[in-house]
């Protein structure tokens, strides 16, 4: 059903995106109409952005299993992130246990937990007069692999706390957050039998620990 919806709203708002687009461009606008215009195509991109996080969501289902290599994925990541956390001048320390640590899972999925993670702790510390830094790091307890990001940005309120995985919650301004990331890490991690959740006792800053049941199964490398 959402595949369906999502795909349906697909159409129009790239239409609405299009049209806002193509008004942009007409030469005399009236600087207030043009304003006006800006704001359509900015709302409809952020519309766009929901149906997007909606959709994965409905993908869950067909989701894969397969042995993963966590370090790899969190280096992958990293280096999809490396631009805008050099230009945001935040320094990042990735520490990997010794031994190789896989988990059967959906490397797209799992990619994503990662990747939503590492845009809010770069969120958190955007402007910080430092910069500020971005630890990962991870470790095998018993069965399960734990995976921690931390930033050094201004931390997680009691208030916060209490709605961070809700969908749709987030403290970002207009047209910035959606408040679907952290729902669909969450979403995401208990899928694969794991769990997410923010450390309490933080001196400064936000953690985020992910634990995930830990396979034998040796990954296939990949490039
Ligand atoms: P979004 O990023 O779109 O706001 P999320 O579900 O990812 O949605 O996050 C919800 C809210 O949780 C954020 O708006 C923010 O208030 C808070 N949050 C998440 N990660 C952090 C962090 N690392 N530091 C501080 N606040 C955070």
């Amino acid at each position: 059903l959402i595949a369906g919806i999502t795909h349906e709203l697909n159409n129009p708002l790239a239409a609405i995106s299009g049209y806002a687009q193509l008004l942009q461009m007409t030469e005399g606008l009236d600087p207030q109409v043009r304003q006006d215009v800006t704001r359509i195509h900015e709302q409809a991109q952020r519309a766009a952005r929901i149906v997007r996080n909606l959709l994965t969501f409905a993908r869950e289902h067909t989701s894969m299993r397969k042995p993963t290599d966590i370090h790899q994925l969190l280096q992958q990541t990293l280096e999809l992130q490396a631009y805008q956390l050099r230009v945001e001048n935040i320094s990042v320390e990735l520490r990997l246990a010794p031994e190789p640590l896989a988990v059967l899972g959906d490397p797209h999925q799992l990619q994503q937990v990662f990747f939503n993670l590492i845009t809010n702790a770069r969120d958190a510390m955007t402007g910080a007069s430092d910069g500020g830094r971005l630890t990962i790091w991870t470790e095998r307890i018993g069965e399960m692999v734990q995976v921690h990001v931390a930033d050094t940005g201004p931390g997680l309120s009691a208030d916060v706390r209490r709605h961070l995985f809700e969908p749709f919650f987030t403290t970002k301004e207009v047209g910035k957050g959606t408040g679907l990331g952290l729902s669909i890490c969450f979403g995401i991690v208990s899928d694969h039998g794991g769990r997410i959740w923010a450390k309490e006792d933080t001196i400064a800053g936000a953690e985020f620990i992910i634990a995930l049941p830990y396979t034998y199964e040796i990954p296939e490398r990949s490039a």
